[in-house]
């Protein structure tokens, strides 16, 4: 890990570090620590929301799963069979592996490591999330997360949509210092743009921060903002509030966050906010709707078939 780097990152553009005179560098409000399941057909993943963090607090997001990193033996990989979704996005962002997708909205693709795949299941979708069969083959390692984004109730039922991000159109700026590359996945930082179109208005990151190293970069007052610890010890906030792998920060508002690399060790780490939607969310597994009647008509829906059928090439 990770998949997508380069050698020297003082060739990229750089953030500017935030100017602590005229800027607000948000507090550490709370640290959370994922919780482990297991979903799917049986794989491990580490879940910081929903658990610890209220759906208002994550509000867009809905949940956060970081899939291993496991190291798979030959015919032990496993992913998620054929299941609907209703109401949201699901954006999966692979570290390490392949990952083949379908739906029955005629999207799909592999993913390498480095690539994203955002998929709006909006009105309804259909979709399976598998290791190749060359991976499920071979064995190897297995490493991604999947980030589940909200749709308010006017989107609810917006059509499926499908994006194939790959690593190469990544956005990859610096830090200042050179200290850290900071990959955007979707929205905007510091007036760069990023590749994923989104439904609602969020910045999306993956930072790896070198040993001692500190990111201080501008963050929409707007939204909201957390840090996800994939691997490596950090100190988050000016009060340097130390943090651990697989750890949530939850930062309070203001202009800007900042994370300290601890000595030692590389940080990899999931930098997310996004514009708050308000809407009372209700879910009933993978479908997400703002009342419980919407949720008997997603299941209603579903069991006669109006989410989408497999495609009967892939059966
Ligand atoms: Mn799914």
């Amino acid at each position: 890990m990770p998949a997508i780097s380069v050698d020297n990152p003082l060739v990229l553009p750089r953030i500017p570090r935030p100017d602590q005179s005229t800027t607000t560098a948000r507090p550490v409000s709370r640290v959370v620590p994922a919780q482990h399941a297991i979903e799917g057909a049986g794989f491990e993943v580490y879940r910081p929301f929903p658990g610890g963090v209220s759906f208002a607090e994550a509000d867009p997001f809905l949940l956060l799963d970081q899939m291993g990193p496991t190291d798979n033996g030959p015919g032990e990989a496993k992913g998620a069979p054929w299941h609907p979704h209703r109401g949201f996005e699901t954006v999966t962002y692979l570290l390490d592996g392949e990952f083949a997708h379908h739906d029955s909205n005629g999207g799909g693709g592999v993913l390498y490591g480095g690539d994203t795949q955002w998929m709006t299941a909006g009105a309804g979708i259909l979709h399976d999330e598998v290791p190749t069969e060359r991976l499920v083959m071979s064995g190897g390692r297995m490493h991604g997360v999947q980030l589940w984004v909200n749709l308010p109730a006017s989107l609810k039922f917006t059509p499926p949509r499908y994006q194939g991000i790959t690593g190469e159109q990544l956005t990859l700026l610096s830090s200042d210092d050179g200290g850290a590359l900071v990959r955007l996945i979707a929205g905007d930082l510091a007036g760069h743009g990023a590749p994923g179109v989104t439904h609602t208005p969020i910045t999306y990151a993956h930072a790896t921060v070198s040993p001692g190293a500190r990111l201080s970069i501008p963050w929409n007052p707007g939204y909201n903002a957390m840090a996800y610890v994939l691997s490596g010890k950090a100190f988050a906030g000016e009060t340097e509030r130390p943090v651990d792998a697989h750890d949530l920060v939850v930062f309070g508002p203001g202009d800007s966050i900042t994370l300290r690399a601890a000595d030692g060790e590389d940080l990899e780490v999931l930098l997310l906010g996004g514009l708050p939607i308000r809407e009372p969310v209700v879910q009933y597994g993978p479908f997400v709707m703002n009342t419980k009647a919407e949720i008997n008509q997603a299941i209603d829906d579903f069991n006669a078939g109006r989410l989408g059928t497999i495609p009967a090439a892939i059966l």
